[in-house]
């Protein structure tokens, strides 16, 4: 039996990983390198067997963890069983040569880091853009002046930013600039502890998409928070990768 990821239990959304072992990138607070729900090392490739699912309406996300643009060919060709996919990267190239859309993890270290992931994005081709599907950026309350920036490259393109609100190992704690400790909290999220946004914070950080003079008029059309509510942690509840993947298969 495919143990299945306990925020994705009761949506339509299966997870996919050709890989095993550690993902290179090492992104900070990684879930996928440090608390994953499965034993990387024993338990992957995690491949579920397609005929178990209802295949028109079963969504494979393909590497929520490691990382799709890491042997990609290999990648591509384990996941050709799968009918409706997507993959995940958080690296910008050959983004058109995946046979299926694509979600590209932003990652921005500060708020004072918005050349870098200009220099860093600016890799993306034109046919790149086409096959995106959603841009998420990892946010917290020291970089997300940086959603300006992002948006500015993605808004042409009406390529939807998912605002996935970072949540921190307790080990990280001592990392994080002090004057923002008071906008997280330890408390368990799904299965692990971790600090998170406190309720306030959360709701403000979503307000905030919200503010047409941060992103201009047309950014509460392209600019989503990862989850419905602040109680609502859960993909059954939000549903929006769900609607970006269907808005972008129906638009082909
Ligand atoms: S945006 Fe919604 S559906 Fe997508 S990963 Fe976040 S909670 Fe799940």
């Amino acid at each position: 039996m495919t143990k299945v990821d306990p925020k994705l239990e009761g949506s339509n959304i299966v997870d996919v990983i050709p890989h095993s072992g550690y993902c290179p990138n090492d992104c900070i607070s990684c879930y996928y390198n440090s608390n994953f729900y499965l034993d990387i090392k024993k338990e992957l490739p995690l491949l579920p067997n397609p005929s178990k699912y209802d295949l028109d309406k079963t969504i494979f996300r393909v590497n929520s963890g490691h990382d799709s643009n890491m042997l990609r060919e290999m990648v591509i060709e384990s996941c050709k069983q799968y009918p409706l996919k997507y993959y995940n990267t958080a690296i910008p190239e050959n983004i058109s040569r995946f046979d299926a859309p694509v979600i590209l993890t932003v990652n921005g270290v500060n708020h004072d880091d918005s050349l870098r992931i200009e220099w860093w994005l600016q890799k993306l081709t034109k046919e790149d853009m086409k096959n995106l599907m959603a841009v998420r950026f990892r946010a917290n309350c020291w970089n997300i002046i940086l959603l300006d920036t992002i948006y500015r490259i993605f808004h042409k393109n009406k390529i939807p930013i998912i605002v996935t609100p970072m949540r921190y190992q307790p080990w990280y704690h001592n990392y994080m600039p002090k004057k923002y400790h008071k906008h997280y909290i330890l408390e368990k999220h799904i299965t692990n502890q971790y600090y998170v946004l406190n309720k306030e914070s959360w709701n403000a950080m979503k307000s905030m998409l919200r503010l047409e003079y941060f992103f201009g008029k047309v950014a509460k059309k392209v600019t989503y928070m990862c989850g419905k509510t602040y109680e609502n942690k859960y993909c059954r509840d939000c549903g929006q990768c769900e609607k970006f993947f269907w808005d972008f298969h129906n638009s082909k």
